[in-house]
């Protein structure tokens, strides 16, 4: 033992544990019986690893190394996301540098390429995982496009159709005019922007009168069916029932009352577009008086298209039609100055709504044909709908959040939420099986499904081992798009939970508290970090001071700090073996010798009692799933109390001439450093194992399956 090299001895470590099969809980020893599963998300196959999934990765293999220690069939299933869109714009971004576009490229050879982008980039994530330390089972390694998995994914869909809760319908979706596909609700990101707010008069003729509806949105004016006031609002008794005559277009439109109209926004009058805009789409559907048909007047390419707008309007983009719209009404007398002047309120504030990846503003748009699962619907025969089966089982605690405080957002989107629009329009996913679509999968919809597609699909008998699993470790951010979708379509096709404990953790920050970007050019490369400090320093890095949902900061300085920690527990391990009886064979005689000469002092006894409480304190944190605390006490432990105290007290004795004496002490050493090297294995586990090899020991087990001592 010399100094300590990570970066050479830590893939060998690695080697070494895959060797021993033991990631594979079939192959674990018999005293290894109650499972206990984690089921790795699936890392986006579509780039390198970041200090996100590292933190994942840390977490993950922290809780499945202390139940596998404690005797647990510890199985972490390893996987990867074909992760449809994100993956899609990573390579449109690659296509773009290389002068090329997915719309010239045809749809089975764009799929092919992308499929082969994926697979290099699995392989380059898989090393990755290894380099972390991941103890995950490689023997069961699933892929979401792997043929046994889509089975899975299209006999849920199957299983939803024929329950009722699957159909396919004319409705506005949520459309991104650069990326040429739908987004769901989750997948869109909000910006306050100003946008003028138009006070446009619509002639009321059988009134001799007229009716003024405020809009952000006059180019969709032509595509209007009807004008909606709130029953109670006096101001317009008279116009309900009556005829307005449309100013872009001169079509009759039927004015309305309904009870949503929020009569205290613009002139308590609203246009009724349900083509393009989503509260009026549901009004329009609760008003079968309305006795026009809708028509788009903006096509998939966000330019106006259609027989009934202004000439002038036809091929404009929408920013272009709503300056042009404004001038044609103002020439015709069409904006009323009372509220604002020239008819325009310049300084209204919108709280508009962008597509996640590009930024682009949603184009709300009415595509035919699109599939939905419903979400507040009872299935055929069945008592409780998909929301309702989750909500119920976060609520009876089947289904335990950490931390708490998110099951309440959990609870207010299942309280709001819509039904949801699984059909995509990229090439790039699990095609939807129905003859007449192109489309593919929302990723989600095949994700949603993980926990029990990958165990039914791994190996024989796994879904009845190792399902429900025990925790799912993700982070905050993909709550509602993932782990609650999880719970919806495990419950509804397995009958059961999927997961017991929900552990949340948060978004990686710098020093500075920011969010990690290349714009920022403050991104920490976890690969990089080990191959400088080693994995350990990265890990525990990750782990102290990171409570469950909080931001964790992480810094080159904070890894370094460490680093500095695995060089003073390779000192301290190393200064116990020098001073070993020499020719020491088996640790196990030499403790047992030691007990039987009872030479112990009494510091002797009381260092071993503390070690033993904080073990036990520590253990506790362990099954209360803070990793922080435990970390932290371990690391205080190792370097003020053992390396500080304990070792440095023991030097006079270990070179003093009683022999009993010097023989308790380093039973003492010995004791204290076994047993501190299994509490941070979990944590630290290559340095630990690495000096764990080195101890003279009969029996030659691997620090990885050894007993956690309480
Ligand atoms: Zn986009």
């Amino acid at each position: 033992m010399s100094q300590y090299e990570p970066q050479k001895t830590e893939p060998e470590i690695y080697r070494l544990w895959e060797k021993s099969g033991f990631f594979n809980p079939d192959k674990l020893p018999k005293r290894h019986k109650k499972s206990f599963t984690v089921i790795m998300p699936p890392p986006n196959a579509n780039g390198p690893l970041h200090l996100g999934h590292a933190i994942f990765v840390t977490l993950q293999d922290i809780m499945i190394r202390y139940k596998r220690i404690k005797g647990f069939k510890a199985l972490w299933l390893p996987g990867a996301d074909h992760a449809g869109f994100e993956t899609q714009v990573v390579f449109e971004k690659k296509l773009e540098k290389e002068g090329r576009s997915r719309f010239q490229i045809p749809r089975e050879q764009l799929y092919q390429e992308i499929m082969e982008f994926t697979l290099a980039n699995k392989k380059v994530m898989e090393s990755q995982l290894k380099r972390l330390g991941a103890s995950c089972d490689w023997t069961r390694e699933k892929f979401t496009l792997d043929e046994n998995v889509i089975k899975i994914v299209y006999q849920t869909f199957e299983k939803l159709k024929n329950d009722g809760l699957l159909y396919r319908g004319k409705r506005i979706i949520n459309w991104c005019v650069k990326h040429q596909t739908s987004l769901s609700d989750v997948e869109l990101k909000y910006e306050e922007r100003k946008s003028p707010l138009y006070y446009v008069k619509y002639d009321v003729p059988e009134l001799h009168s007229f009716i003024t509806v405020a809009t952000t949105r006059p180019e969709t004016i032509p595509a209007d069916v009807a004008i909606a006031v709130n029953p109670i609002d006096k101001r317009y008794e008279n116009f309900i029932g009556k005829y307005a005559v449309n100013p872009l277009n001169n079509e009759k439109i039927l004015i309305i009352s309904d009870k949503t109209v929020d009569k205290d926004f613009g002139t308590g009058a609203l246009k009724i577009t349900p083509d393009h805009d989503k509260a009026d789409e549901e009004i329009f559907g609760k008003h079968p008086e309305i006795n026009k048909e809708s028509k788009p007047v903006i096509n998939f390419f966000g330019k106006m298209e259609g027989e009934k707008i202004p000439a002038e309007l036809v091929g404009l983009k929408v920013f272009e039609a709503r300056q042009k719209a404004m001038e044609i009404l103002k020439n015709n007398n069409r904006l009323n100055v009372e509220f604002a002047p020239a008819g325009i309120d310049e300084n209204y504030i919108n709280n508009a709504a962008l597509c996640y990846k590009c930024g682009s503003q949603i184009e709300p748009l009415n595509l035919a044909n699109q599939w939905f699962v419903k979400m507040t619907e009872k299935p055929k025969g069945g008592k409780f709908s998909l929301r309702d089966l989750a909500v119920r089982a976060v609520k009876s605690g089947k289904i335990k959040f950490i931390p708490k405080r998110f099951e309440k957002i959990f609870f207010h989107w299942m309280a709001n939420i819509k039904d949801w629009n699984i059909s995509r329009q990229i090439a790039w996913g699990i095609k939807i099986p129905d003859e007449g679509t192109a489309d593919v999968f929302d990723t989600w919809f095949s994700s949603g499904q993980w926990p029990f597609a990958a165990l039914m699909s791994a190996k024989k008998d796994d879904f009845q081992k190792f399902y429900p699993t025990d925790v799912m470790e993700t982070g905050s951010d993909i709550l509602l798009f993932w782990v609650a979708r999880m719970i919806m379509l495990g419950l509804y096709a397995t009958g059961k939970v999927p997961f017991e404990t929900v552990y949340l953790h948060g978004l990686v920050r710098d020093i500075n508290r920011q969010k990690m970007s290349k714009s920022k050019g403050n991104v920490i490369s976890p690969l990089e970090m080990s191959e400088k400090y080693g994995t350990d320093a990265v890990r525990m890095s990750l782990v102290v001071g990171n409570t469950p949902g909080s931001d964790p900061v992480v810094s080159e300085d904070k890894i370094r700090g460490y680093r500095n920690f695995a060089n003073k527990i390779w000192n301290a391990a190393r200064f116990v073996m020098m001073n070993l009886p020499e020719n020491l064979k088996d640790i196990d005689a030499f403790a047992k010798k030691s007990r039987k000469n009872n030479a112990l002092k009494t510091e002797d006894k009381k260092n071993l009692k503390e070690l033993a409480m904080m073990a036990k304190k520590m253990t506790k944190d362990m099954d209360n799933f803070k990793f922080y605390s435990a970390a932290e006490q371990l690391y205080h432990y190792f370097w003020h109390v053992f390396a500080d105290k304990i070792i440095e007290s023991s030097k006079p004795r270990l070179n003093g001439s009683d022999t009993k004496d010097k023989s308790a002490a380093q039973y003492v050493l010995l004791e204290i450093l076994k047993k501190t090297l299994i509490l941070l294995h979990p944590f630290m586990p290559f340095i630990t194992e690495n000096i764990w090899q080195t101890i003279p020991n009969k029996q030659k087990n691997l620090l990885m399956i050894e007993k956690w001592p309480e």
